[in-house]
């Protein structure tokens, strides 16, 4: 994961998640009378309002199950994209807003993690402290650049940048060791731009050259707001993306970064000085506090040689104004003064994701807490909000699919037996969690101060890279989870083999008690079917089931997954999502088999769950039959609307296809959508030839 804001780095493969993270959502605020203000409740589980019947569900299914979404709920003027899912976050987010005010009015019977979530928000919402301490917070930070006197002491400081969030030359971290996932290992990754991505600094066409200009200009705003004179902001903001676009030559791009063995580079230490030896690595450790170590992961070493060289060649006083730059683009820009805020959302929200305003405060300081004390504000919403009856039938869903895999690897017969075999150890071992963690992370050490916003935003990011580092050498925590409850999103872990249901998503639409179970297979069903995959997709497949990175394949059933896995590249590389901006079948391969897979997978248990409650498949509920109920079930995940910026982000750097492919996507390639809905051999949702990996 990249992002301005996030702890320290998780490698390319740490996650894969079930939709876009919110660290690619764009950060907002807003003024009060336009739609962003509106109240969202939980939609139902099958909503006919929103079914568009002048459509043709066998030329466009998107349509049919979504066509009148947008027009009853269009994209809030604080979001550059918004579905059902994006609903459910609004909900989430009010839920906790009220605990947060509540834990804000302060008093002294609060509990000790009330302390700290009410104080985080509080400071947070301190607009008119933050703009009155100006800069003063950072000004130690810009002391600390000022006096750098030779290139020398610059480890020290990149160090100490790793624990407080900034984003500067590189990332370091810790991570599961991909070939001995029982250990915890040091890991070194390329980083330091200020653009989305690599690509973003190559890309040839006009949108891509305008992002260019714009993003220039915006570094020069932000010098000039930090005191430069017009003309040195200018060409300081030269500098620096001259700067960044030699650091990106030598980092890898993100299609690239999908398969583990082009991330994976166990190597002593020692060999650190040979890629970079202008940095003191032995300095760089200790400085960090890292546990005594005799290896470390290198993502990418020609990053590393790059780095050396770029450093050696470019000048002290430059270095200096690119280090400036990373440290206020890697603040949270929710604890910087207003005007810095504002020109933030300006190119990151506005003009490179099209969103017309900022979100209100109040929605960016619940989510800010959330991220920095996720487990202590989890906690309390989990308690209210996560009856165990919801995790129950929750884990009896996952059980159900997990069956309907195993019958599925029996039927396939493209993989040989010894495959097969191996296949579903794998799926056996898979540990399924659900709802929030059975152990409470500690936030004891964790010092929150009401009226310090900057401060604690930088202690919470330096709590939680010490939380990170002190893992390396010791043994696995199987029970964390990768997400805060209410969270609305899932992921799998190829390195744990688990997959993660946090409590956020599992209510309205996604699972609702009230619902028909074809809807909640459909709905939620599709969701853990679509997690599971993840573990048997282009790099969950590459993984076995103790999560070590060893091939369990035979060489000729490696060969038969790919032909069948070209086929899906191909398919969605033919999806154009806006202007010029086509779908990258490559990079959204595994979030693609997962969300075809994780149909099919969700279409075989329930059958089974009809079958087991004498379910009539021919009895219609709202005009339709329980496999028609399913097929719109899984469409209205889906539902919603992206704007064009955020589309060509989305496909320039999300693994995860636009919402209207991962309805049509999917669907065109499963005969049984047709017949459910009478479609003739030949229309579009029914090809004559479809695509098929699970
Ligand atoms: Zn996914």
């Amino acid at each position: 994961m990249t992002g301005r804001w996030i702890a320290i780095t998780v490698v390319a493969t740490a996650m894969a998640t079930w939709a876009i993270g919110p660290d690619l959502v764009a950060q907002t605020q807003s003024a009060e009378a336009s739609d962003a203000g509106k109240i969202y409740e939980r939609l139902p589980g099958l909503d006919t309002q929103l079914i568009d019947k002048s459509a043709d569900p066998c030329a466009d299914f998107a349509k049919y199950a979504c066509g009148n979404f947008s027009k009853l709920y269009p994209i809030p003027n604080d979001r550059s994209t918004f579905g059902p899912g994006a609903m459910l976050m609004e909900y989430n987010q009010r839920v906790l807003h009220t605990l947060l005010e509540k834990a804000a009015q302060g008093g002294s019977d609060r509990t000790s993690n009330e302390q700290k979530i009410g104080d985080y928000y509080a400071s947070c919402m301190d607009q008119d402290a933050i703009d009155h301490n100006g800069l003063a917070p950072l000004q130690p930070e810009l002391d600390r650049i000022a006096a750098l006197k030779s290139k020398d002491e610059l480890t020290p400081l990149l160090a100490h940048y790793q624990m407080i969030g900034v984003n500067a030359f590189l990332n370091y971290g810790e991570q599961q060791d991909f070939k001995d996932a029982r250990k915890q290992i040091a890991s070194l990754d390329q980083g330091g731009l200020g653009l989305p991505e690599r690509d973003y600094y190559f890309r040839t066409g006009e949108a891509a050259e305008k992002t260019r200009k714009e993003y220039v200009q915006h570094v020069a705003n932000m010098l000039k707001l930090m005191g430069e004179p017009e003309s040195q902001a200018t060409s300081d903001a030269e500098a620096i993306m001259q700067l960044e676009t030699a650091l990106a030559k030598v980092a890898m791009d993100i299609t690239s970064q999908r398969d583990p063995n082009n991330i994976y580079h166990l190597m002593p230490v020692t060999a650190l000085g040979s890629l970079t030896p202008d940095l003191s690595w032995t300095q760089f450790f200790k400085d960090t506090d890292t546990p005594p170590i005799t290896e470390v992961n290198v993502a990418n070493p020609d990053f590393f040689k790059g780095l050396n060289a770029l450093l050696s060649s470019t000048s002290l006083p430059v270095i200096k104004t690119y280090l400036r730059w990373r440290l206020i683009n890697s603040t949270p820009s929710e604890v910087l003064p207003k005007a810095f805020d504002d020109e933030h959302f300006d190119f990151y929200g506005h003009r490179l994701r099209g969103q017309p305003e900022q979100r209100a405060r109040w929605k960016r300081c619940v989510q800010a807490t959330d991220a920095a004390l996720g487990e202590a504000l989890g906690q309390v919403y989990a308690a209210q909000e996560f009856p165990p009856s919801s995790k129950q039938a929750t884990l009896q869903m996952v059980h159900d699919i997990e069956t309907a895999m195993d019958q599925d690897i029996n039927t396939l017969d493209w993989m040989s037996a010894s495959t097969k075999v191996r296949a579903k150890e794998k799926l056996r071992a898979i540990a399924d969690k659900i709802g929030y963690p059975d152990h409470w992370r500690d936030y004891s050490k964790l010092v929150v101060v009401r009226d310090d916003a900057y401060g604690n935003a930088i202690r919470a990011m330096e709590f939680e890279n010490e939380r990170e580092l002190a893992k390396i050498g010791k043994p696995v925590d199987r029970g964390e989870f990768g997400m805060s409850p209410p969270t609305v999103n899932a992921y799998y872990s190829p390195s744990m083999n688990d997959i993660n249901f946090p409590a956020g998503i599992l209510q309205p639409p996604f699972f609702d008690p009230h619902s028909t179970d074809a809807e909640n297979y459909g709905h939620i069903g599709a969701i853990v079917g679509h997690e599971l995959t993840h573990g048997f997709d282009d790099q969950g497949r590459q993984f076995d089931g103790n999560g070590n990175l060893s091939d369990w394949w035979t060489s000729e059933d490696a060969k038969k997954f790919e032909a069948k896995a070209d086929c899906e590249v191909k398919e969605y590389s033919g999806f154009t999502a806006v202007g010029d901006a086509k779908v990258n079948g490559k990079l959204t391969l595994g979030e693609n088999t997962a969300d075809n897979g994780g149909l099919r997978l969700a279409y075989i248990a329930f059958l089974e769950d009809a079958k087991r409650k004498n379910i009539d498949l021919s009895q219609k509920q709202d005009g339709y039959t329980p496999l028609q109920q399913f097929f719109l079930g899984y469409g209205q995940n889906w539902c919603g609307d992206t704007r064009p910026e955020q589309l060509r982000v989305q496909v320039q750097t999300d693994p995860h296809s636009p919402r209207h492919f991962r309805v049509d996507g999917v669907v065109q390639n499963m005969p049984e959508f047709g017949q459910a809905f009478g479609c003739k051999v030949g229309q579009p949702m029914m090809p004559v030839n479809y695509c098929r990996v699970w």
